[in-house]
């Protein structure tokens, strides 16, 4: 059998061990260095925002905002609810309540129309929300200036969880540069990697250094280890940034790769029950992840997990959408706003195999095997 195809797999340009050698030979392994500071001003300059803070993770950093804005115990939070679990985890790490927002059927991602039902109605019940974080998933920017506006409104502050999304821009600006603060990913299966990490970025300075202060056990400015606030261990390790800097020097060839994925997918799979997540015209999507809607009753029976299984037998993986926060076993009884877009999504939908390191045979035979399963049901349909 043909080697694997995965879903989303880590892409080395070749220049990492570069950087990774410079730090062995300086000796810098720790989590500070020349990489560090490096690949945040590398980072900054990338996304045009005044100031980074390199860490372990994506949820870290989500983490390290929601103290910055002073989220405690009790405290509500607006979140999206299409996404993964690790954008609302950090919430309930600081004993405040998630209050998920479904999404709206242009972006998939948070309905402005439902996230001021859901500020009215916070309101009316005595309780404002302290913050939102709006998540651009798949790499698809959000409606920034429709939720910008309500978040202007309502004076609420704005977290964008950009995790999925470095490289995509709203009206020609990068998404995760809109928000008080903004926070990245480089897991392995993101767009680039770290193996693990991620950022902080704001052009508020105060927060930025906050952030480097927490995430570096909170040490007062003292000769002895002094401490006045909790602090955690959250610092990118020198060694990871200089993944990231060899990563970063070909973030534009791996969105041009990711958007080139998306465009096969498009231009083959013509078939009536497929359809395609599209960009507005605001939105310029990294799409780090092709997805797709498979309508079982235009597609003659065949469903996304017809598709998902068929493709796994042939040693090519691909996923369900992620199920919405709301229908988890561990958030489901908290507050939601629902229109039933989320769930729909996640009934019909599937990630197809979007790497930037696809070759043009992967595609062709991604393709070959969905067309194949999608003819076989029917004929299977049609003899049983
Ligand atoms: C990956 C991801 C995160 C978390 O990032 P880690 O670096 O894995 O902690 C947060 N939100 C979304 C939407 C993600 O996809």
């Amino acid at each position: 059998m043909s080697s694997k195809i995965w879903l989303s797999s880590p892409h080395l340009s070749g220049n990492e061990m570069k950087y990774i050698d410079e730090a062995f030979k300086t000796n810098w392994i720790a989590p500070l260095g020349p990489n560090v500071n490096a690949f945040e001003n590398e980072l900054g300059e990338y996304l045009n925002v005044k100031h980074v803070a390199a860490l372990i993770s994506g949820s870290s950093a989500i983490h390290l905002a929601l103290i910055i804005l002073g989220i405690k115990s009790g405290d509500e939070v607006l979140v999206s609810s299409f996404t993964f679990s690790a954008t609302v985890n950090p919430i309930v790490y600081q004993g405040a309540i998630p209050i998920l927002i479904d999404s709206e059927e242009d972006t998939w991602n948070m309905s402005p129309d439902l996230l001021e039902e859901a500020i009215v109605d916070r309101l009316s019940k005595g309780k404002k929300p302290k913050a939102i974080i709006v998540v651009h998933l798949y790499g698809m920017p959000a409606k920034i200036d429709e939720i910008f506006s309500i978040a202007k409104i309502y004076d609420i502050p704005v977290i964008e969880d950009a995790a999925e999304a470095l490289g995509s821009k709203y009206k020609g600006k990068p998404v995760g540069t809109f928000g008080d603060m903004g926070i990245l990913s480089f897991n392995g299966n993101k767009i680039i990697t770290t193996s693990g990490g991620g950022a902080l970025i704001s052009d508020n300075i105060e927060y930025v250094n906050q952030a480097r202060f927490l995430a570096t056990q909170a040490r007062d400015n003292a000769p002895y280890y002094q401490h006045s606030h909790i602090g955690y261990n959250y610092r990118m390790s020198n060694i990871l940034a200089g993944i990231g800097r060899g990563q970063l020097e070909v973030i534009e060839e791996r969105v041009k790769q990711r958007r080139e994925n998306y465009n096969f997918y498009y231009e083959h799979l013509k078939f009536p029950g497929i359809s395609f997540l599209t960009e507005i015209e605001e939105c310029f999507s990294n799409r780090w992840l092709t997805t797709i809607l498979v309508d079982p009753i235009k597609t003659g029976g065949v469903t996304s997990s017809d598709l998902r299984l068929g493709l796994e037998k042939q040693n090519i993986e691909s996923r369900p959408l992620w199920k919405p926060m709301h229908l988890q076993p561990i958030f489901r009884n908290y507050p939601s706003y629902l229109n039933g877009v989320s769930e729909r999504l996640f009934d019909l939908g599937l990630c197809l195999p979007s790497g930037s390191n696809l070759s043009a045979t992967d595609k062709n035979e991604i393709y070959s095997f969905i067309k194949l399963i999608l003819s076989e049901k029917k004929i299977h349909d049609i003899n049983f």
